[in-house]
């Protein structure tokens, strides 16, 4: 019999614990975002909306939300998505954008960038977001998701990412 516990080495258990208590002060420090996610999923609650929990992505995920052009919107720790399945593949922004040709990224690791991106932002987040150009190819935190979706890699937006996920490595 081996107990794993007894040899991870001190340093990562702490490491560990550091983590989980960063995590907690950014899921406190975003909550006002949270709560309008929360607010936006409990509406659509009653249009058919079905709420699940994603370990994975620290959030709470509204699927097959009514409203929207299609696809998902971070909200802090809740995603509302307008789709029945996270685990779907989507074409990068630049991509979309005809900039490069670049293979499709999962739909959940991109939106779990923006929730990492959140938890550091808290408040500042969506403000900062709108300054750096909204939603599309332009805006660094676009960007930085594509790429983390990409690579598993690179989820905060500074320095300025690559306007390819294919560059992302090249730094
Ligand atoms: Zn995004």
């Amino acid at each position: 019999m081996r107990d794993e516990g007894a040899d991870t080495p001190a340093s990562a258990r702490v490491e560990a614990v550091a983590r989980r208590a960063l995590v907690a002060l950014g899921m406190l420090w975003t909550l006002p975002n949270t709560a309008v996610g929360l607010l936006l999923g409990a509406v659509g609650l009653a249009f058919g909306a079905r709420p699940q929990w994603r370990r994975q992505e620290l959030a709470c995920v509204f699927h097959a939300w009514p409203w929207g052009p299609g696809g998902a919107l971070t909200l802090g720790n809740v995603i509302l998505h307008t789709g029945a399945d996270l685990d779907v593949a989507c074409v990068t922004y630049a991509h979309a954008a005809g900039l490069h040709v670049e293979a499709p990224v999962q739909l959940a690791a991109h939106e779990r960038a923006h929730v990492y991106q959140y938890l550091v932002l808290g408040p500042l987040f969506l403000p900062v977001y709108l300054v750096c150009g909204g939603i599309g190819v332009r805006n660094r935190f676009e960007r930085a998701a594509d790429r983390y979706a990409a690579t598993g890699r690179g989820w905060w937006p500074w320095p300025t990412p690559p306007m390819s996920v294919r560059n992302a490595d090249e730094r």
